[in-house]
């Protein structure tokens, strides 16, 4: 294997860029003790809430779990069923399976890679509760007929934002638009945490009671445990980098916005099909992803280059071995499985320099050449 001249991803590039902030936002927990919640954690909260536009924010220890109470405050247990995609990363459809709910699922749209409203109404049944529409690759879903639907139907809307912190639909920040809203701080995320993080948002005041409830053992006070809680609690750590973090996220998002800007500049008039930018959205492009028929060649060409790529994802969901119970077989989705078998993620990140940019572009092109070259010649 060449070494690695471009990486998919270099978390050290941006450590580097704020470590005296990071370095005295740990400090400060160190002097206080306050390792787990604490005055931090609340802090971020408060400052997370405002970023999205609600007026609640509950930290968590992941965005798994954000999942997970999300459905739980939104009443979802056994005998019910939730509507979401097979083309997300496998945490949407596990949480879902956590609360002993069915997980219904619908194909994507092919063009943003989210929910297919289109495809919603036909899978609402007696049983349905919830509806768990995925911002993936940091382009929001088409949510005002998902809402539509929803309200017509009485059911909940719960956002999966884990990849999409400062997303927009039509102007509105992901977070808020839905009845709740799950974001992850996993490290390589936008918002990336020195560990695991998550957090849900609400404007709804009795969903983020109970969130917070369930966060902690079920505890309205201390050791008075009026719900089967968990702990899911965010630690302080987190909480003081997330704050120092939050404040360089929109010159970050801009900063992926750029480099984007430039990928598509040089892969204009390639036949490879580049990411669309919906109209409805501002998309904070946590990947970058091409399509390609021969996707695997081209993943092959750029890593002898030592350029380093990513597949988001390469099984959908219903044809992952743990979720064969689920009825669906080969076939179920097309349009999914279309994409986990084209998609190719091309190194991103804010500190990504042009000459770097220039160079991917540079592999991409040549690859594709040689293939056309190849079908010609063939
Ligand atoms: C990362 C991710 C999650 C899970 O978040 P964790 O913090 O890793 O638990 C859920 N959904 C999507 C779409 C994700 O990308």
């Amino acid at each position: 294997m060449a070494n690695i001249k471009v990486p998919y991803l270099d978390l050290k590039a941006q450590y580097q860029s704020i470590k005296p902030e990071i370095d005295a936002a740990i400090a400060r927990v160190l002097d206080s003790c306050q390792f787990v919640l604490g005055s931090e954690v609340a802090g971020f909260e408060q400052e997370f809430a405002t970023y999205c536009g609600t007026t609640e924010c509950i930290a968590l220890n992941s965005g798994t779990s954000a999942l997970h109470l999300a459905l739980l405050a939104a009443g979802v247990g056994p005998g019910d069923e939730v509507i979401t995609v097979p083309f997300t990363f496998v945490a949407s459809v596990a949480a879902v399976c956590y609360t002993g709910a069915r997980p219904v699922l619908v194909d994507i749209d092919p063009r943003s890679f989210t929910m297919d409203p289109a495809a919603v109404e036909a899978a609402i049944t007696p049983r349905t509760k919830a509806i768990l529409p995925v911002h993936l690759y940091g382009q929001p879903a088409d949510m005002d007929p998902i809402m539509e639907i929803a309200r017509r139907h009485g059911l909940v809307v719960i956002e999966d934002a884990a990849q999409a912190h400062g997303a927009k639909y039509k102007g509105r920040p992901v977070g808020s638009i839905g009845d709740m809203a799950c974001f992850s701080f996993y490290p390589g995320k936008n918002l990336g945490a020195y560990g695991e993080g998550g957090a849900v948002t609400t404007n709804n005041a009795e969903h983020a009671r109970t969130v917070r409830m369930l966060r902690d053992w079920g505890q309205d006070r201390k050791y008075h445990h009026v719900l089967r809680g968990y702990n899911y609690r965010m630690e302080g750590f987190q909480g003081a980098i997330l704050r120092v973090k939050l404040r360089y996220l929109e010159q970050w998002t801009e900063a992926r916005r750029a480099v984007v800007a430039q990928y598509n500049q040089h892969l204009a008039d390639t036949g490879v099909e580049r990411p669309t930018e919906m109209p409805w959205a501002r998309h904070v492009y946590h990947v970058y992803t091409l399509r390609a028929d021969d996707r695997d060649s081209l993943q092959t060409a750029l890593q002898a280059e030592g350029i380093q790529t990513g597949i988001h994802y390469p099984v959908p969901v219903h044809l992952q071995p743990a979720y064969a119970d689920l009825g669906y077989g080969r076939g179920a989705f097309p349009r999914s499985e279309a994409a986990a078998a084209q998609v190719l993620s091309l190194p991103l990140y804010p500190e990504l320099s042009s000459a770097a940019v220039a160079e991917v572009a540079g592999v991409v092109k040549k690859a594709v050449a040689n293939r056309t070259q190849a079908t010609v010649s063939r």
